[in-house]
């Protein structure tokens, strides 16, 4: 299938076209005839399938031609509820991305920065609001957004917003549009709570699924590093300089971890950033702009902050820490390989994960590769079945094997 048989307006298939886009993803080829068919859609998609397309380009498609070239005051016609301001930021993009040759309008509003320029488009008038739970109740509750005229409603990523406590805003939010709308929700994960939300706010749903959680991790070159949680820091310090490693994402379970993180790799050298939730908005999209323009190598991150960011091709993706929700672990590894793009996944157990991930085993049913050919196994080796992680007397010839190994790694890239 062709971008080109959905029957889309000229003008979004010369954006789309201009974005590389060759042809509709899965979720893209299910859900766009759906929603151009004005049926509500439930889709079972996460973040790296084209999830944001499927809804923002029929959404376009449709307004374009409500709106076409009029100049009458724009009225909100299409609001997206998302639950981060990175994934809010994102979607504002690719929306602007889609509807470059159109009139069509967006604006994205998020807390934690000043309400007044938000305020100030708001009253000039826009097509699509795209926005966080909390700041859209804010402003809707000062009196300066009006839903009334609303086509469209997309509650993007359900389980992470139900996940971050905005359940009761989220019912809400959609009280305060009108009933006769057409409701789209994306959801990576389908927990109970989410059916029962989708059969209270849409009408006869399509229901749409694309690669369920567990067979992601397939298309993902994995490997398992087992260290000792002191030993975490020096290997990601070998890893990046041994196997000249950059556009690395690291995950942190932590802000002062991923600080911590940033802070060792930059006393040895190597460009590296943080993101997350302690710093301003502003600060992380300035991090994240130097990321994708390969100022900084390394971007450590923790998991919330990194459910907005968006980079093509992400080659490398680490674990420095392990999940304790093995499905986080999926949503992790899935930054890399996007779009059907391969990648590899690397992750470092220390002792106290081995519960965790063993549970991420259990989901992912795949044989991850473990590396055992590396200078900081667990010190006291203690290898379990399948796993072998091998013994290094460190306090004996430790320099001897580090040395030997590193130099065997050095001969052969693994990738
Ligand atoms: P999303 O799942 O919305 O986060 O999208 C993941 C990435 O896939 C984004 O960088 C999009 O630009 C890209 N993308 C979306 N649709 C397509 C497509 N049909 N072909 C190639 N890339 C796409």
């Amino acid at each position: 299938m062709l971008f080109e048989d959905l029957s889309l307006s000229k003008s979004i298939q010369k954006a789309v076209y201009e974005l590389g886009y060759l042809e509709p993803t899965p979720i893209q080829q299910q859900a766009i005839p759906a929603i151009l068919n004005q049926k509500d859609v439930i889709g079972c998609a996460q973040t790296g399938t084209g999830k944001t397309a499927a809804f923002a380009i029929p959404i376009i498609h449709q307004l374009h031609r409500i709106v076409g070239s009029s100049k009458k005051t724009k009225q909100i016609r299409c609001l997206v509820v998302t639950p981060t301001r990175e994934l809010a930021v994102q979607i504002g993009q690719n929306f602007d991305q889609y509807a470059k040759y159109t009139n069509l309008t967006q604006l994205t509003i998020f807390g934690g920065v000043s309400q007044i320029p938000q305020v100030d488009v708001l009253r000039k008038g826009i097509d699509v609001l795209i926005a966080t739970p909390g700041r859209l109740l804010d402003l809707h509750k000062q009196g300066f957004i009006d839903l009334d005229h609303l086509h469209c409603l997309v509650l993007d990523e359900a389980d992470q917003m139900l996940d971050m406590g905005f359940v009761n805003d989220v019912k809400k939010i959609v009280k305060l549009t009108p009933s006769n709308r057409q409701t789209l929700l994306f959801s990576a994960t389908m927990p109970m709570a989410i059916r029962e939300l989708a059969e209270m706010f849409l009408k006869d749903p399509v229901s749409v699924t694309v690669s369920p959680v567990s067979s992601t991790a397939e298309k993902v070159e994995q490997r398992i590093y087992f260290v000792d949680k002191s030993d975490k820091r020096n290997l990601l310090y070998h890893l990046i300089r041994n196997e000249k490693l950059s556009d690395v994402l690291v995950f942190s379970r932590t802000k002062h971890g991923a600080d911590n993180v940033v802070k060792s790799l930059r006393k040895k050298g190597v460009a590296a950033e943080a993101i997350h939730g302690d710093k301003s908005q502003n600060a992380r999209q300035r991090v994240l702009d130097a990321f994708k323009a390969k100022e900084v190598g390394v971007l450590v991150a923790t998991d919330i902050a990194a459910r907005g960011i968006d980079i093509d091709q992400l080659p490398f993706v680490i674990n420095f820490d392990l999940p304790n929700i093995p499905e986080t672990y999926v949503h992790r590894i899935g930054r890399t390989g996007r779009a059907g793009n391969g990648g590899i996944a690397i992750s470092f157990c220390g002792k106290d994960e081995k519960p965790y991930w063993k549970d991420i085993e259990k989901l992912i049913k795949v044989d991850v590769k473990v590396i055992q050919d590396h200078p900081y196994p667990w010190k006291d080796g203690s290898p379990e079945a399948g796993e072998k992680p091998k013994s290094s007397n460190r306090s004996g010839g430790a320099h001897k094997s580090r040395k030997s190994a590193t130099s065997k790694q050095n001969k052969k890239r693994w990738y």
